[in-house]
């Protein structure tokens, strides 16, 4: 087996059985007992069996916590922070999507800090300081998609509201990431297809992001490069480990370059799944030539360099969304939000306008704009 290990700042280990090493990993930090964090859905596969089994095999004792499935609550947290110290647990090895990252990171935050986890909340005035170191983490991602993997912070919904909190913090960020693409040869390939659209959305938006920051600028071209060679594969042919690996690096490669910031489609998928309950990555995937089309009047330049980006002879803004266009129907991701039961209502355009992340598109959007934008998308 080939595994390949870098620190970027996170010690990332990659490769085909790359989940093998994880016991080997736990042990060097003499580490025991760690809390499992996984979502239900993954707690009942065959692989999640088998590197459990693995696990106490090497003499650990792992805990399973997958008391939760779906959007993660300050409840599934707070459950999860008792079975942590009920279970006198050393550590957080936190394997999933999206959901078990967020959940898991949150654990380890309430389980040496006091409070409660809102006290956390970024940039809330009068929120608490993280004092206490946190457990060592581990995250193991099941998806190549949000690269939460590599990032520092967990959202988290209130129960009552539904309203999306965010904690971040640099001791989030997990100590180690086990990326294993044997992992996710099983997920279906629409997950496979939306979650890699969410990646490459990631790193094109930070990409088109105005801050000056060429290191997030040379990673989130190459993370456009990797999708345009791996996802068409990956989502036709699941069991190419190649194309998984690829992908698992495009997605974590979308999550260091945003921290430059997304832009206007993240605000209109964050406002779909709000309304209308769609997934992350399928909205940001209608969305993204409307929204494309949008920016690229504002830096047609950036345009040219997505275009060369993912191999194109014709390096303009047109020749890279009809690019994403075909991908798209290769990957069976139909465009248009009537195909999806999306209609344009004020609150979809009112919780578009709210969303923090178009402020940093490269266009300044009005609520006109995002109505129009809508309007193309639909
Ligand atoms: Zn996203």
């Amino acid at each position: 087996m080939t595994i390949k290990t870098y620190n970027f700042p996170t010690r990332i280990m990659i490769g085909e059985g790359a989940a093998d090493l994880l016991a080997a990993q736990l042990q060097a930090k003499s580490i025991i007992r760690p809390q499992i964090v996984t979502d239900s859905g993954i707690a009942g596969l065959e692989m999640f069996t088998i590197l459990m089994s693995k696990l106490q095999l090497a003499g650990l004792e792992p805990a399973v916590f997958s008391d939760f499935s779906g959007n993660p609550l300050e409840s599934h947290v707070n459950a999860g922070v008792k079975h942590y110290k009920k279970n006198n647990c050393d550590s957080c090895v936190l394997i999933g999507g999206g959901a078990a990252l967020d959940v898991g990171k949150a654990i380890a935050l309430m389980a040496t800090n006091a409070g409660t986890l809102f006290d956390y909340e970024d940039e809330k005035p009068g929120a608490l300081p993280v004092l206490n170191a946190l457990p060592f983490i581990v995250a193991i991602p099941t998806t190549a998609g949000t690269g939460s993997e590599v990032g520092r912070s967990s959202v988290i919904s209130d129960d009552k509201t539904h309203t999306k909190k965010i904690i971040f913090d640099p001791q989030l960020l997990p100590k180690l990431v086990i990326a294993d693409p044997l992992l996710t040869v099983g997920l279906p390939s629409f997950v496979t297809a939306t979650t890699g659209i969410d990646a490459l959305t990631h790193c094109v938006e930070a990409f088109l992001t105005p801050m000056e920051h060429p290191m997030c600028d040379g990673i989130a071209l190459e993370g456009v490069r990797l999708v345009s060679q791996a996802l068409v594969t990956a989502v036709q042919n699941g069991s190419d480990i190649q194309a998984r690996e690829k992908m698992l690096h495009a997605a974590m490669m979308g999550s260091v370059a945003f921290q430059k910031g997304l832009g206007v489609t993240h605000s209109c998928a964050h406002a779909m799944s709000a309304v209308f309950n769609t997934h992350h990555g399928l909205a940001n995937a209608i969305m993204f030539p409307a929204c494309m089309k949008f920016n690229a009047e504002a830096v047609p330049e950036k345009f040219e360099r997505l275009a060369q980006a993912v191999g194109l002879q014709t390096h303009s803004a047109e020749a890279f969304i009809n690019w994403y266009l075909d991908l798209a129907q290769k990957v069976d991701v139909p465009m248009g939000l009537q195909h999806h039961g999306i209609n344009i209502t004020d609150q979809l355009v009112d919780l578009s306008l709210a969303d923090g992340c178009h402020n940093s598109n490269p266009r300044k959007v009005s609520r006109e704009d995002f109505i129009k934008i809508f309007e193309e998308a639909l």
